[in-house]
């Protein structure tokens, strides 16, 4: 294997989830994810695009994906063949505690001459702890914007002149001491980090490990792509850790962070030259204005883009905006997440809209061309009682009954879950439980790597009960509800009999010893979340595609 300047490594939640039995839960049935969340995060692609640009060589390598893929894949195998400079590994999401940290661990035993650096928003919030607890890890890479980082940190591992204390955003050890610089880039024009699917797959097919770079095992049956067009948020959701008073507090990020039209459009229009995927938006469009999403649709109708855009919203959006997206040629799916039909508990939560602000959107949605709304509900919210949160299915029963009309019931999908595992690191809720009435079992990153081994029941692995609900009450209440909602989409035909059935059954064998399928949902059908396609179609369905594809096999055959 050549050497790489950079290695971004995706460990799953638990690094030995294949060596143990463990009920995984609904925790990741409203994401394209499997239960050891092996999606990596979106910013492997832009770190990748930013360095191969300016001449790196990166390398991007799936792990969790790989062990849920492949019965034979062994991560201690993989090491031993690699060889780089630097080895980066995320921990953005802080269900990832424990795989990052073994994962790192591994890295080093077998390679002592390893650097190993982690980066995400959970490791900047714990970065002290990290690097005074766990001595294999050398740096951690601080902020939402990692791409410099990494190379001054590259140039500095191989000589190339940059002095240490002198790196940004970064936490390193010198002479057994820890040290932090300060945290100081939060860029707000974005346009040096969008991702270019042109230069990364070009760049893949060239490596030894072109598998590797998979975004999640479910990749291969539902693909699915991400365009973000902005970091930060206008909004502090109690419990979010990408929340306006989480960026400010721990990311250096006092504004927004955006890219212009042309660099979304080429991330668009480089990655569907690849495949013929659906576009996941991701952010409420509305923080980008009018006049960007004027040209945004007016550019992706020019593109001619065949395959379906979602978009979401944080809070209902006006009606001029649903108006330009309404102009979009292809299929366009909604997203909002009103989380409760109470309004006070979701006012509490942080998005204080009324029903008849949201009943008044939704109408509005199902009067245009818009193939569907997806409405997004959650359970473990700061005031929500059990009983009360057993009301929503009599509320969505009201949406489409009598908001939208039997007529329109199959363009509003529906979907509940709960907050699981964990409250976000560094949110509103995480710093003070008490002002929302939650109880954290653990504020540590260690508590969290503890939290993750040690239960295998996802219900005991929450970090967090309620005033209003213990875990216990929490589960029973995503159960219950999961189920009615189940039976609701097949009584308006959204779900078919038979799909409807095995699901209920799964959920019925939850408190049963069976544990689940990794590469399965819980309590929703897959093909329900996004548009079906499987990936040889849709990389079949483009020239570009096709000849990577064929590259691909020709260099694993001739290898
Ligand atoms: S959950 Fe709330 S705070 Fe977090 S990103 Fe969404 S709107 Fe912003």
């Amino acid at each position: 294997m050549k050497t790489l300047d950079l290695l971004l490594i995706h460990p799953p939640s638990y690094q030995y989830f294949r060596e143990e039995k463990r009920a995984f839960g609904p925790v990741s049935d409203v994401v394209p994810s499997s239960p050891v969340f092996d999606m990596y995060p979106y910013g492997f692609l832009s770190i990748a695009t930013y360095l191969i640009k300016r001449g790196y060589s990166v390398g991007i390598h799936n792990a969790a994906a790989l062990m849920i893929l492949n019965e034979s894949y062994s991560f201690s195998d993989y090491i031993k063949s690699s060889d780089s400079l630097l080895y980066g590994i995320d921990l953005h999401w802080l269900v990832h505690a424990h795989g990052a940290i073994e994962s790192a661990r591994i890295i080093k035993e077998l390679n002592p001459n390893a650097k190993i650096a982690l980066g995400g928003f959970s490791a900047t919030i714990f970065h002290r702890e990290i690097m005074e607890k766990y001595p294999w890890i050398d740096y951690v890479i601080l902020g939402d914007t990692s791409e410099p980082i990494f190379e001054k940190l590259i140039r500095h591992i191989s000589g190339r002149g940059e002095k240490i204390e002198d790196i940004p955003n970064l936490a390193y050890r010198h002479n057994g001491t820890v040290k932090v610089n300060a945290l100081n880039h939060a860029y707000s024009n974005l346009d040096e980090f969008g991702v270019d699917y042109d230069a990364l797959l070009n760049h893949v097919i060239s490596s030894s490990d072109p598998v590797g770079f998979i975004p999640f095992a479910n990749f291969i049956t539902d693909p699915i792509g991400a365009v973000i067009s902005f970091k930060g948020c206008r909004y502090s959701c109690v419990t979010c850790g990408g929340s306006n008073y989480t960026f400010k507090k721990y990311l250096g990020r006092g504004e927004l962070g955006k890219k212009s039209l042309k660099t979304v459009m080429n991330e668009v229009a480089t990655m569907q030259e690849y495949m013929k995927i659906p576009v996941f938006f991701i952010g409420d469009m509305s923080f980008m204005g009018m006049n960007f999403a004027e040209n945004l649709v007016r550019e992706l109708n020019d593109s001619k883009i065949d395959s379906g855009v979602f978009f979401e919203f944080f809070r209902p959006p006006s009606i001029e905006l649903l108006k330009i997206l309404d102009n979009l040629k292809t299929d366009v799916y909604l997203q909002i997440s009103p989380e409760t039909h109470n309004e006070h508990v979701r006012a509490r939560f942080g998005r204080p809209y009324s029903n008849k602000q949201l009943e008044d959107f939704i109408r509005s949605t199902v009067s245009m061309h818009f193939s569907r709304l997806d409405l997004y509900f959650m359970i473990g919210l700061p005031e929500q009682t059990f009983e009360d949160s057993t009301m929503l299915p009599q509320y969505i029963r009201h949406i489409l009954s009598d908001v939208v009309g039997k007529k329109n019931a199959r363009k509003i999908d529906y979907f509940v879950a709960p907050l699981a595992p964990f409250v976000d690191p560094g949110s509103l809720v995480f710093n003070y439980p008490e002002r929302f009435g939650y109880n954290l079992e653990t504020r540590s990153f260690e508590g969290h790597y503890s939290l993750i081994k040690n239960n295998r029941d996802w219900r005991y692995m929450l970090n967090y009960s309620t005033r209003y609900m213990s875990k216990d009450d929490i589960a029973k209440s995503t159960y219950q509800n999961a189920k009615e909602v189940i039976r609701l989409k097949a009584s308006f035909g959204l779900i078919g009999e038979e799909a409807s059935r095995k699901i209920i059954e799964r959920i019925d064998s939850a408190y049963s010893d069976k544990s689940i399928e990794l590469d399965n949902k819980e309590t929703v059908d897959i093909n329900d979340l996004y548009p079906h396609t499987n990936l040889i179609e849709a990389v079949m369905a483009r020239k570009k595609g096709s000849e990577i594809l064929m590259s691909i096999i020709n260099s694993i055959f001739s290898a």
